[in-house]
């Protein structure tokens, strides 16, 4: 089954939530088959009922979907090495093992848990290594026959050999070799007739024609086990290339999927779904996860998805544990949105704002598009001033409106005059306002910051907001002109001008 082509997998098991390391090791996949022209396979490791996980699925899915790693085999899409999902393969589980059994490679073992037990216990109390102790591996036929006699369900055990080395090479470890003598008799089918991780993987592999194999490097301790299994199959075993861990922002511990709080006090997120409804761009989390263990020169750090694939390389992937630091990923995430057309980004605002149940028309969300996108981090942030463009007209204390320095008596005159001016006006917009609005302080004999601060306010209700002629500009004429009368009329029924 040995393949020209390169065919990568990514091998999940449904057992929670599409997280940031599953991420990296889906899009490090994804690279490397792009880059050799080769084939990304999604297949579902699905034989740990236990640990099932019903939404665990889709999430991976429509996250994968999200970061625009579209697999070329799997769920939803087939391929001709189906099917994708180990739980439809069980069949061929069982028929390997059997041949296994018939050569003399692997054995039914009829020990009861309660045996097991028991040896594990002896084993401990004589300070000796845990392990299976291979009795079943010598049965004869007649005790073999007893056993299935009583109706015990035994499991299959590969028969390791007892002496020699087991090696192989890791293209980022480097040549491991370990010492048959401590490796135990694997199970490789359960006792329910479903197989192990080893025996699937390794059957799959094989027969999926998988030429390379980059996971997590939490993966590496079980690689001398599948290169026994492949030996005892006469297969040749995938290239291994086991990626480094990814470290918390401390750098110190290993990214947890319980959530966390980060020193400034934001939640740490770490499923993709999480990044997604919190406003990051798809290209700036391919960007950002592509150097969480990768790096082209060091230096470099914005990549479009095309030069990835054309430089991704495995030799290039780091050795060492990388950390991942949330503050980056805010700056490339705000550098993308900085590098989004006006439209795009309008369009994926426009999503945000509908989301939030935000009555945003696309017309307005266009004109307040460049007011924002050199001011947010995520599209989220566009959240924030949702109310006082798309919102009733805000509430907040009329004491605001009264700049420093000033009595409500001036600011409610500033208010008129600036309301009469602003009605008179032509042309509705940025540098207009600015022009207008700078003249009539200089005719009041106000300072800028004085006027712009009263009608800030007035306008948006916050003493913080986007630029002002921006702001006023998508507010539009008729709304400001309201908004300034409605200020006007609560300077002088809140008593503060008498
Ligand atoms: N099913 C394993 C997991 O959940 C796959 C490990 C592998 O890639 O071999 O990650």
């Amino acid at each position: 089954m040995a393949s020209d082509t390169v065919r990568v997998r990514m091998a999940p098991s449904p057992t929670g939530y599409f997280h940031l390391g599953s991420a990296r090791t889906a899009l490090y996949n994804w690279l490397f088959a792009r880059h050799h022209g080769g084939k990304f396979i999604l297949r579902i490791e699905d034989t740990d009922r236990t640990r099932y996980h019903p939404e665990a699925l889709p999430d991976m899915l429509e996250s994968l979907r999200w970061l625009g790693l579209c697999w070329d085999e799997g769920p939803e899409v087939g391929g001709d090495y189906g099917p994708y999902y180990q739980s439809d393969r069980l069949h061929l589980y069982t028929e390997y093992a059997e041949q296994l059994i018939k050569e003399g490679k692997a054995y039914r073992c009829y020990c009861t848990p309660e045996r097991l037990e028991r040896m594990r216990a002896e084993q401990r109390a004589a300070g000796q290594p845990p392990g299976y102790d291979r009795r079943c591996r010598y049965l004869t036929r007649e005790q073999i026959a007893a056993c299935e006699a009583q109706g015990l369900h035994p499991v299959v055990r590969q028969a390791v050999p007892l002496e020699g080395t087991t090696e192989f090479d890791d293209v980022l470890r480097g040549h491991i070799v370990v010492n048959n003598s401590q490796l135990d008799d694997q199970v490789l089918l359960k006792s329910d007739g479903y197989p192990t991780y080893s025996l699937a993987v390794v059957v799959d592999d094989h027969l999926m024609a998988i030429t390379h194999i980059l996971r997590g490097d939490e993966w590496l301790a079980t690689v001398p086990k599948l290169k026994l299994l492949f030996d005892a199959f006469g297969w040749e075993m995938p290239v291994q290339a086991h990626l480094p861990t990814i470290l918390d922002p401390s750098g110190k511990g290993k990214l947890s999927k319980r959530k966390k709080r980060l020193p400034d006090g934001r939640q740490m997120l770490t499923y993709i779904h999480e990044f997604r409804q919190g406003g990051y761009l798809p290209e700036a989390m391919v960007n950002f996860l592509a150097l969480v263990g990768w790096s082209y020169d060091g230096q470099t750090e914005f990549f479009t998805r095309d030069a990835l694939v054309r430089l991704f390389t495995i030799e290039r992937v780091s050795k060492s544990p990388s950390a991942f630091s949330y503050d980056k990923l805010d700056y490339m995430n705000a550098a993308y949105i900085r590098s989004l057309g006006q439209n795009d980004l309008a369009g994926r605002l426009l999503t945000v704002l509908r989301q939030a149940d935000v009555p945003a028309d696309i017309e307005t969300t266009l004109r307040l598009t460049p007011l924002v996108q050199e001011r947010i981090t995520t599209l989220n942030d566009v959240l924030s001033t949702a109310e006082f463009v798309f919102g009733a007209d805000p509430e907040y204390d009329a004491q605001l409106l009264i700049p420093k320095k000033m009595d409500a008596a001036g600011a409610l005159t500033a208010l008129r005059a600036s309301r009469e001016a602003l009605a008179e006006m032509d042309a509705w917009n940025e540098g207009a306002l600015e022009e207008r609005l700078r003249a009539l302080a200089t005719r009041l004999g106000l300072k800028t910051g004085q006027l712009f601060g009263t009608l800030r306010v007035a306008a948006t209700g916050r003493t913080v907001a986007p630029p002002l002629f921006g702001t006023l500009d998508v507010l539009g004429r008729d709304t400001v002109l309201r908004r300034i009368a409605r200020a006007e009329e609560m300077l002088s029924t809140a008593g503060l001008t008498a």
